[in-house]
């Protein structure tokens, strides 16, 4: 896959991963032990699913900054460069691979944490 292809694809996914973590802080603010709805982190930029998961579960995920939420199926929109490392009930977790990583990592440092 082309380089700019991989890099648009981190991007995007990043985009969507800084709004879930507005979700998560809002619902640990409200101390939510339930499952709270989270934005499909797929690579599809029109993408809209929600993706239901606790905030422990969301938290999970985070520890890898090249690990992103998506819902069932959508790994196919990263073209192959998203591997499925998980397979929960309602949604996935994939790595993405290549430069598409590597753009999530730097995009995940440059935001502060
Ligand atoms: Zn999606």
């Amino acid at each position: 896959m082309e380089k700019m292809t991989q890099e648009r694809i981190g991007r995007n996914d990043s985009i969507f991963r800084d709004a879930n973590e507005g979700i998560r802080a809002a619902a640990e603010e409200h101390g939510a032990d339930f499952r709270v709805p989270f934005i499909c982190e797929c690579a599809d930029p029109e993408c809209r699913e929600l993706v239901l998961l606790t905030v422990e579960e969301y938290r999970r995920v985070r520890q890898d900054p090249r690990w992103f939420v998506n819902a069932l199926g959508h790994q196919v929109a990263a073209q192959g460069a998203a591997d499925v490392i998980a397979r929960y009930d309602g949604y996935l977790v994939v790595e993405k691979t290549g430069r598409a990583g590597e753009v999530a990592e730097e995009l995940d440092g440059a935001s502060g944490g």
